[in-house]
């Protein structure tokens, strides 16, 4: 490919086939035409990337919904995404289409960090709920912050760890 680009494109047939003698690639009849008409196609266009590959993957999970539960709807959507994924693909404003992945790939970082907050929401309430014999949950009346003590210790002064603030609490 690398090589193919620095000719001019009347010699890029000869190069072509220069190129395959010397990496001495065997290609014989329609899979040497199939191969040099797909390079020469997508010579230049932009190809695939994660946001691509992030549409491609909704699209299959639409698809998939659609054809369980028959909603018109998703099945439509599917088919704008695999319209869209086609056109960055081919897109020849290769910049357009990079900047585009950027704003993806920061999209899908904030939405990681959403998924770990709520992962560990999720740890939290499961801990709280298998210690609720022997810890007592609440929260630091001044910060708000999530504290727990021991169950069935009486009346305890507790210091918050983060605001120090001293308060009483009935264990
Ligand atoms: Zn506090």
């Amino acid at each position: 490919m690398i090589l193919l680009r620095k000719v001019h494109p009347i010699r890029r047939k000869v190069c072509y086939t220069e190129f395959i003698r010397k990496n001495k690639i065997a290609l014989t009849g329609n899979e040497g035409i199939a191969l040099n008409w797909l390079q020469r196609f997508m010579m230049g266009r932009y190809g695939v990337d994660q946001m691509t590959v992030a549409l491609l993957v909704c699209m299959m999970v639409l698809t998939l919904l659609s054809s369980l539960f028959l909603f018109m709807p998703f099945y439509l959507l599917a088919f704008a995404l695999m319209i869209w994924s086609l056109f960055r693909i081919l897109s020849r404003n290769r910049a357009a289409r990079a900047r585009e992945n950027e704003k993806f790939l920061v999209f899908w970082n904030q939405l990681k960090g959403v998924g770990n907050r709520i992962k560990q929401w999720f740890r939290n309430m499961q801990r709280r709920f298998r210690d609720r014999k022997t810890y007592l949950y609440f929260k630091c009346p001044n910060c708000k912050k999530e504290l727990r003590v021991p169950r069935g210790k009486g009346n305890l002064e507790v210091t918050c760890p983060l605001c120090r603030s001293k308060f009483m609490k009935k264990s």
